[in-house]
């Protein structure tokens, strides 16, 4: 296969390019696959070319994409010569029917595309257009066995034999959305700008609130400045339902914060309490942190704080309907759950006054305590 330009530049052989001579048209006349012998340069503008005699050159199906070879007349001599603007261009290879027979696909020209399909490859390194239902099945299964363990993805922080405890995160109380939120988090699926700056250069990994230390899982939802102070809200809170002094107070570790691992005995009555005021503290970070990001607006730590008691006066609302419901007509079942309810949110005054089976909700949240 001869091709012949009068470019000096060349492209790899094996990429594909195409020749348009009508500028009205998005479509190459044709494509043709470059070799060590053929190796031609992109040009934009219309040029003379000459192609030697039987060089393999693909029309493309109109409405299939799908690349037809072009037969050379029987009596055709000498070499045929075009004008028009070559292309780096995208074709995919797939293999098709029973016998695997090649077929070429035409996608578009390179600088056009929005999405390239050559860069993408699935899980198993197999191309994107490769794809098979045997290959489907064999990634779904991958998928559900999640086959890297979460201390694997938080290497030298969490111990080897770190099990989170799925029954806390998934718990029925909390929103569907909140518990995905923190399965993400225990998982590092969440888009912080250290992550993002691996897969796209041009992104700053720097924290958009403190804007003083890169944007990792654990900066974003503990150690930055401003999701701190939700910590230390949320904590006091903690204090304030053990009847204990303002402080000051050693900070609970970021262990205790992301995965509710370590709740000292003598909180241990309000765990279920820690545990959505954990979920609702990560959360208030990132909606925070995306107000800034997104719509350049920047959350308070009072108006932060605000938000997070407002969560947990929501839970403890819901779980009071929920108690009320529940205990229908049934008096007996009704006085039960009243008295479970006013165990687990009206134990102390922090959130409201209990009374004849309502809540008057403190809806100011606490003061933040000190700590060391
Ligand atoms: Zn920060």
């Amino acid at each position: 296969m001869r091709l012949l330009n009068r470019q000096h530049h060349r492209l790899p052989p094996g990429e594909w390019i195409g020749l348009f001579t009508d500028p009205t048209s998005c479509l190459p006349s044709w494509v043709a696959k470059t070799d060590f012998g053929f190796q031609p340069f992109p040009f934009p503008r219309a040029q003379p070319i000459t192609v030697l005699n039987r060089t393999p050159l693909y029309n493309i199906g109109a409405t299939s994409q799908q690349l037809l070879r072009r037969e050379w007349p029987d009596d055709l001599e000498g070499d045929t010569d075009y004008v028009g603007a070559v292309q780096h261009v995208r074709v995919v290879t797939l293999l098709r029917g029973p016998h695997k027979d090649p077929c070429h696909l035409y996608v578009d020209f390179l600088t056009g595309l929005n999405f390239d399909p050559a860069r993408w490859l699935w899980r198993d390194q197999t191309p994107l257009l490769a794809y098979t239902a045997k290959q489907g099945r064999t990634l779904l299964r991958a998928t559900r066995q999640l086959s890297t363990p979460i201390a694997a993805k938080w290497p030298g922080l969490l111990p080897q034999t770190f099990k989170a405890e799925w029954q806390d995160v998934w718990r029925p109380v909390r929103p569907q959305k909140d518990a995905a939120f923190l399965w993400s988090i225990y998982h590092k699926a969440v888009a912080v700008n250290s992550w993002r700056h691996q897969i796209d250069p041009g992104i700053d990994p720097i924290c958009s609130l403190c804007q003083r230390e890169e944007e990792t899982l654990l900066h974003r939802f503990h150690s930055c400045q401003a999701t701190l102070a939700l910590w230390n809200q949320a904590q006091s809170a903690i204090h304030l339902f053990a009847a204990e002094p303002l402080g000051p107070h050693p900070r609970f570790p970021w262990f205790l914060c992301i995965f509710g691992k370590g709740l000292p005995r003598r909180y241990r009555p309000f765990t279920h309490l820690w545990s959505l005021l954990r979920g609702t503290v990560m959360w208030t970070a990132w909606l925070r942190r995306n107000a800034l990001v997104f719509q350049d607006a920047w959350w308070s730590t009072d108006h932060s704080n605000q938000r997070l008691w407002e969560c947990l006066i929501d839970y403890g609302r819901r779980a009071l309907l929920k108690a009320h419901h529940t205990g229908g007509s049934q008096p007996q079942q009704r006085a039960r759950l009243l008295q479970k309810f006013e165990e687990q949110w009206a134990f102390s005054p922090a959130l409201g006054d209990f009374s004849n089976g309502s809540m008057k909700w403190n809806l100011l949240p606490p003061r933040v305590g000190f700590f060391i």
